[in-house]
């Protein structure tokens, strides 16, 4: 490989965002109940392929994941590309349903790989990184809407920011036929507790499944949109396709299956992303499978960026967050006006109420964000982390007598890295945009008369924070106002 060089940035749309994703394998284990007809049988971690990029990696290192943290940090500074701010992410399988001495140490690993030291308990580790040379601003786990709520407390202790459910489709008569074993209603439930456990929410979104069309597809899309329940905050937009060892591979050689052409994927894919509000995230469009492991399917995995040069020409806008972005505006070249303004949404999702904070310029190029959900506590609400740091905290002072209100911010972003990029110009005159949109979420909370504000933060982000006012408690960022 020629290296790169000195400030060139290789493959510059992997940290476009501003924070540098560190995928971390796990070894292959089947899930619990069973397999999703379309899910590939590999030998290698389930639901990928052995010839996916990150499983070769994994392979190579015997899924260790210090290791695997340690290769990609190196290989990300080999390509002049930032490593101060990580986001993890844990990848492969069902992790929570792990052996549960497994899943501790594997997080420890990652943080220990981080420090580059080894800490004697992950509390130590994480200790470590809130001061770390690579600190894990983030941490995203994949899991099932069935296998997660029982887990929040303990996703808390190791720092998990955002979790990405395998949603697919919300109809319990696909989910039966595929095979997925679990419901919609767990989907709703694993969105609220979730949701008020302060996390970001993604959800995998399977267009095509067996018992589906594009219409029903369709509506279904725009259901999660409409109805309060779901609403998610990203999305991965993954096309059924048929894959070796799976179910849906003898379905499809036995004429029972057919998936969408690539004309079908595309009128679909736009119809979707046109749909997409503007406080959601299209995270991927389109599963990376090596060519030779596709049965039936298209291959075209850059297909989102033909759609979207599409889309420009036609003068279209896309209103979710990523074509909206700073960093591929200025990737692009375009002409960027900085004279920012603060734009809110506010919306109702799972029985609370979401303001989504945005700082843009007049074009809607979008420059930092922010999450904060006001929601009222239950009684017969499921316990959470969040709501014992809370319970605890009012049973000291009086100020929650007359309110069961409670206010927390799910998610803080600032395109740091496009605005390096953009140092020479006017856009360093912005730098305090995380204050500025913190400033303006504390209006809200105290206009609510809410008088804690929490803060899900990744480990690495508890510094920045203490400087802004607040304290650590239960895993939590919390200010008094
Ligand atoms: S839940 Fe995911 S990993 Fe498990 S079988 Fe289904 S698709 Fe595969």
């Amino acid at each position: 490989m020629k290296l790169p060089e000195k400030n060139e940035i290789r493959k510059p749309t992997k940290t476009i965002s501003g924070i540098t994703p560190v995928a971390v394998m796990l070894p292959p284990r089947r899930c619990n109940h069973g397999a999703c007809i379309y899910c590939p049988n590999l030998n290698v971690p389930q639901s990928y392929t052995p010839k996916s990029p990150v499983v070769m990696r994994a392979m190579e290192v015997r899924y260790d994941a210090y290791k695997q943290v340690r290769n990609r940090l190196k290989a990300f500074e080999a390509m002049n590309h930032p490593t101060d701010k990580i986001e993890l992410i844990i990848m492969g399988g069902t992790f929570l349903q792990y052996p549960e001495k497994f899943q501790y140490e594997f997080i420890k690993d990652c943080y220990d790989a981080l420090n580059n030291k080894k800490s004697k308990t992950l509390q130590e580790a994480q200790r470590r990184n809130e001061q770390a040379k690579h600190r894990c601003v983030a941490l995203c786990i994949e899991t099932r809407p069935d296998v997660c709520v029982e887990h929040i407390e303990k996703m808390r202790k190791w720092g998990v920011t955002r979790v990405e459910l395998g949603v697919q489709i919300i109809d319990d008569k696909i989910y039966k036929k595929v095979k997925r074993g679990h419901t919609v209603q767990d989907v709703v439930r694993a969105t609220e507790d979730l949701r008020n456990a302060g996390f970001k929410i993604g959800y995998h979104i399977m267009p095509g499944l067996p018992g589906s069309n594009m219409k029903k597809d369709l509506q279904l899309f725009k259901k999660l949109f409409s109805d309060q329940k779901f609403k998610p905050d990203q999305l991965k937009l993954y096309p059924c396709q048929v894959m070796p060892g799976s179910e849906l591979e003898k379905m499809y050689w036995r004429g029972k299956y057919k998936p969408y052409t690539k004309e079908q994927i595309e009128k679909v894919l736009i119809k979707m992303l046109k749909n997409v509000p503007r406080y959601c995230r299209v995270m991927r469009v389109m599963r990376e499978i090596p060519p030779e492991y596709l049965i039936a399917g298209t291959i075209r995995i850059d297909l989102r960026k033909e759609i979207e040069n599409e889309l420009r020409k036609k003068q279209s806008k896309l209103k979710e967050i990523r074509y909206r972005e700073i960093g591929f505006a200025l990737r692009d070249e375009k002409k960027i006006n900085f004279d920012l303004k603060l734009r809110i949404t506010r919306y109702k999702a799972a029985k609370g109420e979401e303001y989504f904070l945005e700082i843009v310029n007049k074009d809607d190029i979008l420059f930092g964000l922010l999450r904060l959900r006001i929601f009222e506590e239950q009684a017969t609400i499921r316990p959470t982390t969040f709501h014992q740091a809370n319970i605890v905290n009012s049973k000291k002072t009086s100020q929650f007598k007359n309110t069961n209100k409670r206010a927390i911010v799910r998610e803080l972003h600032v395109y740091g890295q496009a605005l390096r990029l953009g140092e020479k110009g006017e856009v360093s005159q912005h730098k305090g945009l995380g204050k500025w949109l913190m400033n303006e979420a504390e209006k809200i909370v105290r206009k609510e008369k809410i008088k804690e504000l929490a803060v899900i933060s990744g480990v690495g982000v508890r510094e920045y924070y203490k400087k802004l006012g607040y304290k650590l408690k239960n895993t939590y960022m919390v200010k008094n106002l």
